[in-house]
């Protein structure tokens, strides 16, 4: 879901010096604090709020006590590479902010891939690994060919032809460098399930309904009551969902397998774990087969190939659409980056309020941004 900049909203700057001292709150040295409040922010601003600075209050409760996530973050952690060889590295994230993990395996498959021509980065133990995008889009940034297939322990996706909560929303996603073709790479960033379990928790905060197709019940029905979803009801469908859904289990199995015999970490079915994410990085420089101006040019050519797609008004387009003009994966965050530092990030009414009271009770009130005055949960 994109956001709406219609009202406006806060300066990336000013959230992030907020979020920066919410995360110091939880016991994060500054500069860990900086880090992860920039991946927040960077979230949010990209319109994918589900992985933005709403997780702040979950983040803190698992930094300070573990309560309410299902593992406790170190919040002093630092990640580090525990083997590395010319094409391989593993990443240990200690419990760490998962931010600083997935920062730590991308620079390091950067700087293998930058040396030998390709490099294969296992990260393991890495609390939430957030938008796996921003992981695509950093190597991508540096010219490289980018993968990710990432998973965690969560239980809330289906089998296709069940409703039992068996595995999670495991994420892939892929980044193309455009070097001077194109003002932002071409990310695919995206849960291997109808949709990311965050955006559940979002449209539950704002008493939203679910779509009919994300879910599915034993009776073959549908949970619409975000809520109920959130306590048990159901389960998400894979990508594809009743029609298709066995290729979005296929493409979640694979992100298990490579991210865990990858990163040598445990998948389900194996020792139970609660430490978060695992995933297998792949980086590859495409100067190994051609030069820059020839993927500048094959982007360009697809670009404009596909920006000349017909489209009768009668197909339905769906919520992240852009009217009748057909998009690069990663061009809707590009776009709502845009917009968002021009007006302001528009972030929900009830997660502003929700980190004013965290801002509160952590004797913060000074650190909360002019733009949220008055805001609290009983608003
Ligand atoms: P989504 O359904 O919004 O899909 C996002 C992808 O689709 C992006 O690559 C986007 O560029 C592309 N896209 C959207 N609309 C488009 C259009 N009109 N034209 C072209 N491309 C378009 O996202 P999701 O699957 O719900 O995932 C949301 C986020 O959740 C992602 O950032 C993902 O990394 C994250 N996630 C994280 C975890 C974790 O364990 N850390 C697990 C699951 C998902």
């Amino acid at each position: 879901m994109l956001g709406d900049h219609d009202d406006g909203g806060i300066e990336a700057g000013r959230l992030e010096a907020f979020a920066t001292r919410l995360l110091e709150a939880a016991g994060a040295p500054a500069d860990t604090a900086g880090l992860v409040a920039e991946s927040l922010v960077r979230a949010d601003l990209r319109g994918h709020h589900s992985h933005g600075t709403r997780r702040i209050p979950s983040y803190v409760a698992a930094a300070l006590d573990g309560r309410r996530d299902r593992y406790r973050i170190d919040p002093a952690a630092r990640p580090t590479v525990t083997s590395a060889g010319p094409t391989h590295a593993l990443v240990d994230g200690r419990d760490a902010f998962g931010q600083l993990a997935g920062r730590e395996a991308v620079d390091v498959a950067v700087e293998t891939a930058e040396e030998s021509g390709v490099a294969v980065v296992g990260v393991r133990d890495a609390t939430h690994l957030g938008r796996i995008g921003e992981w695509s889009e950093r190597a991508a940034d540096r010219g490289l060919l980018f993968a990710a297939f990432v998973y965690n322990h969560g239980v809330t996706v289906a089998p296709p032809g069940s409703a039992q909560r068996r595995y999670s929303t495991n994420p892939v996603s892929f980044g193309i460098p455009t070097f001077d073709a194109l003002e932002f790479p071409v990310v695919l960033d995206m849960a291997t399930s109808q949709v990311a379990n965050g955006k559940t928790a979002e449209f539950a905060a704002r008493g939203d309904p679910l779509p009919d197709a994300w879910t599915v019940t034993d009776e073959g029905g549908s949970v619409t009551d975000a809520r109920a979803f959130r306590d048990g009801a159901g389960a998400l469908l894979p990508l594809g969902g009743l029609v298709a859904g066995y290729k979005g289990f296929g493409l979640a199995m694979v992100a298990e397998l490579f991210g865990g015999i990858g990163a040598d970490a445990p998948v389900h079915g194996e020792a139970e774990t609660d430490r978060g994410c695992a995933g297998t990085f792949l980086a590859v420089d495409p100067t190994l087969v051609g030069d820059r101006g020839t993927v500048e040019d094959r982007v360009l050519a697809l670009r404009e190939y596909i920006a000349e797609t017909e489209f009768s008004g009668a197909v339905p387009t769906g919520p992240t659409a852009y009217g009748d003009r057909a998009l690069l994966p990663g061009e809707p965050e590009h776009l709502t980056e845009r917009a968002g530092r021009e007006h302001g990030i528009p972030l929900a009414p009830g997660d502003v309020a929700t980190l004013c009271d965290l801002a509160v009770e952590h004797g913060l009130e000074g650190a909360i941004p002019s733009a949220f005055d008055g805001a609290t949960a009983e608003d």
